[in-house]
């Protein structure tokens, strides 16, 4: 049983290896730029050309010489618009030309001073009130963001808004990305149903591969709901054979020491290798983590709340780097504790919280749950508050950690 830091460093090793492999041997598609959200980028997106590709003003105003503003009024000697070219030779001294926002700053003119502070008289420009200009003021210079060649956008980068806007930039209408890896995800229980079935008293919905198929999603990868698994080690491992094909294994339930918890049981019988068997950790202590030939396999405790915390822990930084994705870790966020947390040590725990954020950051408060069962809990959070494994009490005001789900 490792402790959390421990488990998560034996998913980080893999996660750099399925990283490696996957820059190799993930089959590469191209897809519309607008089709390319969520996708992780195959080839470096470069720069096409020098960006900005002339120096730029970022303001309305006139453009100039700074020197020559403190001496007073500068004759006007035509106007220039976003889109258009300059004809009318270099600014010499004492000259100004208006210009708009986004167009290219004639030679000669090393600044661009806003509409707003210049007063005109006649057919001249001065600044309005006394006020510093200095050469360079509202002008991006040629190549100043990016140079003709260099990396905009790296391989193994998700798509996000960001990336499509400097994708969009650099002319990239069709881009490499990576083919999502498939996740095949296994249900076992002899309580289970289907969720549009209805349950006997001593029966369960089959939540659990609806939550994992969305975080399976969520992770850039495709899921594969296979059939509900009896706890029945035959059928446990003649359903994990089939699974062999994805990329990833991914079952629930069956890994706790129960007399008909058969997974670990039916791995062992294929022959699977085991990376560990069980974190200290609250919710998700059974969780399995291991290899059977080529393919990865997460054994997920079947608590709802215990899948949904495995995954975000280990399985999905894992399913990320099988896709090629360079950033894979989980995601942790701080906020300052509503209300105090106490707990016993012993364990690293994963409590559900709320989180509210606004501009100053963001404040955290635990929710009521009844263990790691609590779906209806779950609902009402939005995170998973860290307690470390050593600490007993957490106190009102501090700053803690909140796992993103
Ligand atoms: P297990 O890990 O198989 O011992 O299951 C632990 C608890 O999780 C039991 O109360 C199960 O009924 C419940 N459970 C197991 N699998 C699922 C599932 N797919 N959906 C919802 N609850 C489940
Ligand atoms: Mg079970």
């Amino acid at each position: 049983m490792l402790r959390y830091d421990h488990a998560a460093a034996v998913v980080g090793r893999e996660v750099e290896r399925a990283r490696a492999g996957a820059a190799t041997t993930q089959r590469v598609e191209r897809v519309p730029l607008a089709a390319a959200a969520g996708r992780v980028l195959a080839e470096a997106v470069v720069a096409d050309r020098d960006q900005p590709p002339f120096a730029r003003a970022t303001r309305d105003g006139f453009a100039c010489r700074a020197a020559d503003l403190q001496a007073g009024g500068l004759r006007v000697v035509g106007q220039l618009r976003a889109g258009e070219a300059w004809t009318l030779g270099a600014i010499r001294p004492g000259e100004a030309a208006e210009i708009m926002t986004g167009a290219a700053v004639p030679a000669g003119a090393d600044c661009v001073v806003m509409a707003e502070h210049v007063a005109a008289q006649g057919g001249a420009v001065g600044l309005g009130e006394a006020r510093e200009i200095v050469p360079g003021e509202n002008i991006v210079p040629a190549g100043a963001e990016a140079r003709a060649g260099e990396v905009v956008v790296a391989a193994g980068q998700r798509m996000g808004v960001t990336e499509i806007a400097a994708a969009a930039a650099c002319g990239g209408a069709e881009l490499p990305v990576f083919a999502r890896p498939r996740a095949a995800i296994l249900a076992t229980g002899d309580e289970l149903v289907e969720v549009a079935e209805t349950p006997l008293e001593y029966q369960i919905r089959n939540s659990n591969s609806y939550s994992l198929g969305e975080q399976v999603r969520a992770a850039g990868s495709e899921p594969e709901i296979l059939p509900i698994v009896r706890d029945d080690r035959g059928a446990t491992e003649r359903a994990i054979r089939e699974a062999g094909g994805c990329d990833l294994v991914l079952l629930t339930g069956g890994v706790s020491m129960g007399k008909f918890d058969f997974v670990e049981q039916a791995l062992v019988a294929l022959g699977a290798d085991f990376f560990f068997t069980g974190a200290r950790i609250q919710p998700g202590k059974p969780v399995v983590f291991g290899k059977l030939a080529n393919t990865y396999f997460f054994g997920l405790p079947g608590n709802p709340v215990s899948t949904m915390v495995t995954f975000a822990l280990f399985a999905g930084p894992l399913l990320r780097a099988l896709g090629g994705e360079s950033e894979c870790r989980p995601r942790f966020g701080m906020a300052q504790l509503e209300e105090e947390v106490r707990v016993k040590a012993g364990l690293t725990r994963f409590l559900p919280a709320r989180v509210e954020s606004d501009v100053r950051g963001a404040r955290v408060k635990q929710v009521a749950w009844q263990g790691s069962g609590d779906l209806a809990a779950a609902a009402k959070a939005n995170g998973f508050l860290v307690v470390p494994e050593t600490t007993e009490r957490l106190a009102t005001g501090q700053m803690v950690s909140v796992l993103e789900i």
